[in-house]
């Protein structure tokens, strides 16, 4: 037999190994792991590309998003505290239009006005009326702070120059930290300008800027230009503390960038108050310290391990059965191949048979011929002394050759493509003829033959004559076999919608395996010694009409229990399709 070619060589590549290096296991095998890493390769890179893309993606999302959230917020504190001021100055600005530098003066008038400017506005904590030399001549608040001297303070000053102006957070006089909203008038007769002073205490701010407080704040205050906190601040300290400030807007600008607390970032926002000496600084927590962020992560490796194992196990499987299915693809194609092998080896010893049987006969015939002459030469002569002798070689000379021109014969036969006639067959009317040649062979030696033949057996399409000479091989093979006293079982039945088969077992001496795979050859026989010498063509003729026919023929064998043979034929199906074009 020959070797097949390695049907996986392509794969081997993947295991580094040549296919001869590798045993047909092994070859499946490195297939095996081969489609594995090729198909985990296909599935799981795009997969793991794309995630992390979107990791990629959502991160610069969640980054962009608190860059806005921050500019949003700090918007929104500054225009909070913006208003509260913007109002105060108004109600100021109205007091101090309204009324003049004796009215205010007069402590029961300016209390009355700052009750009902602290019911508008809250945080407000004295109102104070100080005269152009700097003293104050009235007070309304909790300090007591009536002719106090404020002629050196800055804010006294500023409130001078400007109309309306808001300080800086100090401690002043009463030590506690807070601003001041001042407007000044030009007293009419003395053409000097007098002030009117709003306090306001931090909480103030503080609370205004608590307001602003979301889950992703972090930390939110004001500072002035010289670094020093004008509110309080969750990380930096409380109001009048000192603050490195690093980076500072132009004008109205909203200055946002990326700072780092610890190992953590977060944006920082700067911006001005506008007339108002502060910068609001907000810290606002950065993509990776955020929750959603946190969540995301935590979803995107779950789905990734669950697609991971998904995929993964499913082309664990696929490969499996990949690789299955082509071991099984390729062991059909060894069993068609060595089957067809078999088949052209039979056909090929056959024409060689014909070939030399056919080169033979002439001599056989040439020998017979004069053999015969011979002895009727030795009839005419009657006192030859070795007459009874010459006549009995002769004799078996003449026998010798009727064997050999049977032999011959049944091997031209076994070539020749015999004048098949097709028609249509049930397969019990053939066996009962053939039985009735050799029922008396089989009484005459004691062997019973039992049937068990399916009524109704569709019809088969094959050659009678050719039919016939099968299981008379078959059965004659049967009766040689159990020579004396056995039993021969013939049975029929359908095998399913298309194929019928008869199984011909007998209780013979069975066929020991090293036989059993030489019986189809031709001239293998094992009779060779008996009396009824065999040719060993019987099988091997077989073989060759019944696959002619379509069909298959096994056998199986015990020795010491007997030999089966099973012909399957195809079942015959009239082809309609014509009918109905
Ligand atoms: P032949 O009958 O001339 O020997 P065959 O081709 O018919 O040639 O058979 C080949 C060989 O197969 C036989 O010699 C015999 O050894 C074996 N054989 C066939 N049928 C049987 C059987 N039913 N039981 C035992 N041996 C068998």
């Amino acid at each position: 037999m020959s070797k097949n070619p390695a049907p996986v060589s392509k794969w081997s590549l993947f295991c580094g190994l040549s296919s001869k290096e590798l045993c047909p296991r092994g070859r499946y095998k490195c297939m095996r792991n081969s489609l594995l890493l090729v198909m985990l390769a296909i599935t799981l890179i795009p997969l793991s590309i794309t995630s992390g893309l979107n990791f990629i993606q959502y991160q610069q999302l969640l980054r962009e998003e608190s860059q806005a959230n921050a500019r949003w917020n700090a918007e929104s504190a500054k225009a909070t505290i913006s208003a509260y001021l913007e109002k105060l100055e108004a109600a100021i600005t109205v007091v101090i239009d309204t009324y003049s530098f004796e009215d205010l003066s007069d402590g029961k008038k300016l209390e009355h006005i700052f009750r009902q400017l602290k019911k508008e506005h809250k945080g407000l904590v004295d109102l104070s009326v100080v005269g152009p030399d700097g003293i104050q001549s009235a007070y309304v608040g909790p300090y007591g702070l009536t002719g106090r001297d404020y002629s050196d303070s800055l804010w006294f000053h500023k409130a001078l120059t400007r109309r309306m102006y808001v300080s800086e957070v100090f401690t002043g006089f009463r030590n506690v930290p807070h601003f001041v909203v001042a407007a000044s008038k030009k007293d009419p007769y003395s053409e000097h300008y007098w002030v009117l002073r709003a306090s306001i205490d931090t909480e103030t701010l503080d609370r205004f800027l608590a307001l602003a407080d979301t889950e992703t704040l972090e930390d939110i205050f004001l500072v002035n230009d010289s670094g020093i906190l004008q509110s309080s601040s969750r990380y930096q300290g409380r109001a009048m503390d000192n603050f490195q400030l690093t980076r500072k807007p132009k004008q109205n600008d909203i200055l946002i960038f990326e700072e780092m607390r610890g190992d953590s970032s977060f944006y920082r926002a700067v911006s001005r108050i506008q007339n108002t000496p502060w910068l609001l600084i907000l810290d606002q927590q950065g993509a990776e310290a955020r929750k959603i962020w946190h969540s995301f992560k935590v979803r995107l490796l779950l789905t990734l391990g669950l697609c991971f194992l998904v995929v993964g196990g499913m082309v664990v499987w696929l490969s499996r059965f990949l690789a299955g299915k082509f071991r099984e693809a390729d062991e059909m194609r060894d069993v068609i191949l060595s089957e067809t092998e078999h088949s052209n080896k039979l056909a090929s010893i056959g024409r060689l048979a014909a070939g030399v049987a056919h080169e033979i006969n002439n001599p056989l015939a040439i020998i017979g011929e004069k053999a015969g002459l011979m002895q009727d030469l030795l009839g005419v002569e009657q006192d030859f002394r070795y007459r009874e002798k010459f006549l009995d070689q002769l004799g078996s000379l003449q026998d010798a050759v009727v064997r050999a021109r049977t032999i011959t014969h049944r091997l031209l036969g076994f070539a020749r493509r015999m004048e098949t006639s097709l028609t249509l067959i049930q397969l019990n009317e053939i066996l009962q003829e053939v039985l009735s040649f050799l029922e008396k062979d089989a009484t005459y030696r004691n062997i019973h033959v039992i049937l068990q033949l399916q009524e109704n057996l569709p019809v088969i399409r094959a050659d009678h004559g050719q039919l016939q000479q099968v299981f008379l091989n078959v059965i004659n093979n049967a009766i040689d076999a159990i020579r004396n006293d056995g039993e021969i079982h013939i049975t029929s039945r359908r095998e399913n919608n298309k194929t019928v088969m008869v199984a011909i077992s007998d209780t013979g001496p069975g066929i020991a395996p090293e036989i059993l795979q030489n019986i189809f050859e031709p001239f293998f026989t094992t009779k060779g010694n008996e009396e009824r010498k065999g040719t060993g063509l019987g099988l091997s003729i077989t073989y060759g009409l019944v696959q002619k026919m379509g069909g298959k023929i096994e056998v199986s064998s015990e020795v010491g229990v007997g030999t089966t043979f099973i012909i399957t034929f195809p079942v015959y199906y009239e082809d309609k399709s014509h009918d109905s074009a």
